[in-house]
């Protein structure tokens, strides 16, 4: 029914409105004449939906996902990432609201999921990530001697491309080198050597930045941590420290205890 064209028309005038440039029913009517709406789906768009998106506060009625996702996209573009994120648990609340209801939209949570991805909310994981690791990591294990894993990180770790390829398919060249490290550390928190079993047999272990990815650390071993959920989450929220930090080792502070690491690979 709506024209993905018109999406950014229909946002500008819920914008004018929600601004105040403009009043209710005005705006109503410029949806209602320009794009053909019917004046209910105008009303509760311009009176309910916009307004409470983008103030973060639950809404009950929904729209088609393309415009959902369209939304989010212009109030990032226009008012930037603080204001997309409060958008962001709006939907969420609307989303469980919902499913609540017997609606599962599928759809829609793979959008939200889209944006909270693009956000890097949680930098060191993504599902996808994850599983392309495991995915490397199970062929390099079963075909690799110690040897060969460290020439194969020392070769990715020099490489600059973007992807890399490993049993003939192609991966991102970082969840290689993080497969790397995870198999000759044996999967092990550093910390206290616990991980998590898989269902699968699998072993489960996070990869910490020491220097976080948004402020340029590097996929390299000297700038990961391998750490069980529970302490990798204390190193991101937790009183941190960092005494001395080497190509070797890192000695640091972490909520009152001193933990020396090495960060060696051999
Ligand atoms: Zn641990």
């Amino acid at each position: 029914m709506i024209n993905p064209n018109s999406n950014r028309t229909i946002f500008n005038i819920s914008k004018e409105v929600y601004e105040q440039k403009i009043s209710k029913s005005e705006g109503v009517n410029q949806l209602v004449e320009e794009l053909n709406f019917n004046r209910g789906s105008a009303q509760m768009i311009i009176g309910q939906i916009f307004p409470r998106l983008l103030d973060g506060e639950k809404f009950t009625r929904t729209l088609n996902i393309d415009l959902f996702d369209s939304f989010l996209k212009f109030i990032q573009e226009d008012y930037g990432n603080e204001r997309l994120i409060k958008s962001l648990n709006a939907l969420k609340m609307h989303i469980d609201y919902i499913k609540q209801k017997g609606d599962s939209k599928i759809g829609l949570r793979k959008v939200y999921q889209r944006y909270i991805d693009n956000l890097n909310l949680d930098e060191d994981f993504s599902r996808e990530d994850e599983e392309e690791q495991e995915e490397i990591s199970d062929y390099l294990k079963k075909n690799k001697t110690k040897k060969d894993l460290l020439n194969e990180l020392d070769k990715a770790e020099n490489d600059d491309s973007e992807k890399v390829t490993v049993n003939h398919r192609q991966y991102k060249r970082n969840n290689k080198i993080i497969a790397l490290i995870k198999i000759l550390r044996n999967f092990e928190c550093q910390i206290c050597g616990y991980y998590v079993k898989k269902r699968n047999g699998g072993k489960y272990i996070e990869a910490a930045h020491i220097r976080p990815k948004h402020k340029q650390g590097p996929e390299k071993p000297e700038n990961i941590l391998l750490l069980c959920p529970n302490h990798h989450k204390e190193f991101d929220f937790g009183e941190l420290t960092i005494k001395n930090h080497t190509n070797e080792n890192i000695e640091f502070h972490l909520n009152g205890e001193l933990y020396n690491l090495s960060l060696k690979l051999e």
